[in-house]
C-alpha cells in the first residue's frame, strides 16, 4: 500500500493545518529530550519567531545504556500539552511501546516511532490504528526494504498518514555518529507515495555537519528536515555534544531558507 505503483501521487500529511510533501520542505526542531517546561518553552519560542509549526522532544528516551536519562514520561508529555498549548505549535514525540499510545494521543500531534523500535511490529500496528500521523524513523541496521514494509504494517491497519525518516545508519565510519544514507531520499520517494525526512543531528552527531546535510537532504528531494536544539546543550540530559543552541539554531534557519529561496 505504501508503493508509488498502488498511488502514483505524493501522499500530503497533514498536521494541524500544515502540509508535509507538497512540495515545500518542512521542518522539525526541538529538543532531544523533554527535561522541563521552561527548556521547552525557550525552543517552541524560537520556532514560533521562525513562522514553523512544529516541535519535537522526547518524553520516552529509548537510550542505550539503562543508566542514562530515561525521560520524564508522562509528565513529559503534559509539558509538550502545555507548550502547544501556549505556542500553538504541534508536538512531535516518539512513544516506545504500544501500552503508552492510547494515553499519549490526548497530549500530542505526531507520533514519532524510533530507530530502535522500526521493527517493533506490535507498536507499529497500534499506530496504523490511530488517528494521528506517524513520522516513521529508519532502523539504523535496517534495509530500506525493511524500512518500507515497517511502512508497510502502519498503513495495511488503515493509517495513510506516514512520514518516513532517514536518521543515518550503522557502517564502518567512526567519524560521524551514523552514515547518512543520503541515497535512501530519492529511493524511498521513488518507489512510495510518503513524504521523507532526513535528521540531520542523529545522522551525523555532529553541529558542523548539520547545514552542509540539510542543505543535502533538500537538494535531494525530502519534504522535512529534523535537527535538535537545546537553549543550552551544555547541560543537555542526552544528547549534549551534538544540539544547537538558539544561536546556532537562528543562523543554521537564515542559511538552510537563504538555500532554499536561491536553488
Ligand atoms: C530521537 O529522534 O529522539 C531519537 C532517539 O532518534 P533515533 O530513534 O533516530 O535514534
Ligand atoms: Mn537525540
Amino acid at each position: 500500500l505504501v508503493s508509488r505503483t498502488k498511488k502514483p501521487e505524493d501522499t500530503i500529511v497533514d498536521v494541524n493545518g500544515h502540509k508535509i510533501g507538497d512540495g515545500h520542505p518542512s521542518f522539525v526542531f526541538g529538543p532531544c529530550a523533554v527535561e522541563s517546561y521552561e527548556q521547552v518553552l525557550a525552543v517552541a519560542k524560537s520556532i514560533k519567531a521562525k513562522g514553523l509549526t512544529m516541535i519535537r522532544g522526547g518524553a520516552y528516551k529509548p537510550r542505550t545504556s539503562p543508566y542514562d536519562f530515561q525521560g520524564l514520561g508522562l509528565e513529559g508529555l503534559k509539558i509538550l500539552k502545555r507548550v502547544a498549548d501556549e505556542t500553538g505549535l504541534s508536538i512531535v514525540t516518539e512513544i516506545i511501546t504500544p501500552s503508552h499510545l492510547e494515553e499519549a494521543l490526548e497530549y500530542i500531534d505526531v507520533i514519532q516511532i524510533g530507530a530502535r523500535n522500526m521493527q517493533n511490529f506490535e507498536l507499529l500496528k497500534e499506530a496504523g490504528m490511530v488517528n494521528k500521523p506517524v513520522l516513521l524513523k529508519r532502523g539504523m541496521s535496517a534495509t530500506i526494504s525493511e524500512f518500507v514494509n515497517a511502512a508497510e504494517y502502519i498503513i495495511s491497519k488503515g493509517n495513510t498518514e506516514i512520514m518516513l525518516c532517514e536518521r543515518g545508519i550503522r557502517t564502518y565510519e567512526t567519524a560521524t555518529r551514523n552514515t547518512l544514507d543520503i541515497s535512501a531520499v530519492p529511493i524511498l520517494k521513488q518507489e512510495t507515495h510518503l513524504p521523507v525526512f532526513v535528521d540531520v543531528t542523529h545522522s551525523t552527531g555532529r553541529k558542523d555537519l548539520l547545514l552542509p546535510t540539510a542543505k543535502a537532504a533538500i537538494a535531494v528531494g525530502a519534504d522535512g528536515v529534523m535537527a535538535e536544539v537545546h537553549p543550552d546543550p551544555a547541560v543537555a540530559l542526552s544528547d549534549s555534544a551534538q544540539q544547537m543552541d538558539i544561536e546556532q539554531f537562528d543562523k543554521f534557519y537564515e542559511e538552510i531558507t537563504r538555500f532554499m529561496n536561491t536553488h
